[in-house]
Parts: C-alpha cells; sequence; structure tokens
C-alpha cells in the first residue's frame, strides 16, 4: 500500500530501519492492536518520535490511509523544509504529532532535491543543444516519475511541479 515508504515521512523503508506502527495508540485502544486497518508500516524515527495521543490526538492529524486524505492540501514545501499550508491546524498537528520537520528528513528530502535538479539540468542541456523550447515526453516523465507513488518524496515534488507549472 504504502510502496515501501514510510506512511508518515515519505522515505524509503527499502534501506531504513522500520517498523509496524498502531495508528491508534494500543494504550489507547488495546483491541485495536492486532486490526489489520490499524497497522501502518512506519519507519523507525517516526514511529519512536512521535508525540503520544494525549499531546496530539490522532484526530487532530492528517490519516494517511483515509481514502478522502488530501494531503497537499494540508502541507506545503520550502525547499527541503515541510510547512502546514496557512490555516491548516491538521497539517500542523501532523508535523508536530510526527516530527516530520525533524533534520534527518530535511537531509533525505534535500538529497532527493538534489537529484531532481540534477534531471533537470540535464533537460535544460539537451533543450540547448538541440535548439529547442520544450521539453519531449520522455523529459516529462523523467520529472514526472519523482511524483509517482513509490518514489520518496513524491508529495514534495508534486507541489514543486505544480507550482512551477507552465
Ligand atoms: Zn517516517
Amino acid at each position: 500500500m504504502s510502496h515501501h515508504k514510510c506512511f508518515y515521512c515519505e522515505q524509503s523503508t527499502k534501506q531504513t530501519r522500520h517498523e509496524v506502527d498502531h495508528y491508534i495508540d494500543v494504550a489507547e485502544d488495546p483491541t485495536r492492536a492486532f486490526t489489520w486497518t490499524n497497522l501502518y508500516l512506519s519507519c523507525w524515527e517516526c514511529n519512536h518520535q512521535k508525540q503520544p495521543n494525549r499531546a496530539i490526538p490522532v484526530t487532530d492529524c492528517l490519516d494517511p490511509c483515509a481514502p478522502d486524505a488530501q494531503p497537499s492540501r494540508h502541507l506545503m514545501f520550502e525547499t527541503e523544509l515541510i510547512r502546514a499550508r496557512e490555516g491548516s491546524a491538521q497539517g500542523l498537528a501532523t508535523i508536530k504529532k510526527y516530527r516530520l520537520d525533524r533534520k534527518d528528513l530535511d537531509h533525505k528530502r534535500m538529497k532527493q532535491l538534489h537529484l531532481f535538479n540534477e534531471a533537470l539540468i540535464r533537460i535544460k542541456d539537451a533543450l540547448i543543444a538541440d535548439g529547442r523550447k520544450d521539453m519531449n515526453e520522455n523529459e516529462m516523465a523523467v520529472l514526472r516519475s519523482f511524483c509517482q507513488p513509490d518514489f520518496p518524496f513524491s508529495l514534495m515534488f508534486q507541489a514543486y511541479l505544480e507550482r512551477h507549472r507552465p
């Protein structure tokens, strides 16, 4: 379901320590300890550094598995830095609960942005060399691949391409 990414922070879980998180804490509701829909793939950091329910209840946050979840309406990015959209209490609570603004994530998002920038530069060089103004299908597909659900931090790239749509 999560394409080998942490449900909360979107980092790849392929090479990082990860575990199963109880979305509703067991302390909160022991009857949901083994309920499939309460088990979310999480990186170690999100699971262990998240704020307990008594501090920030999940009901105040975005549920990454909710069918109508629209994270881009609540979260935005300034380069690698995550921010709540203006007026989004849910966005703010989600960032605080899972500490999505922590340094290790900033660093990983920065590395992905670096890959994206390298792809942009290669495309720009090709445009100049060919005397073209517009990207071809292949080049657009390369940029869109960063937004695919299986790509780490795809929400950040969706927001970026949305902002820079010609
Ligand atoms: Zn995480």
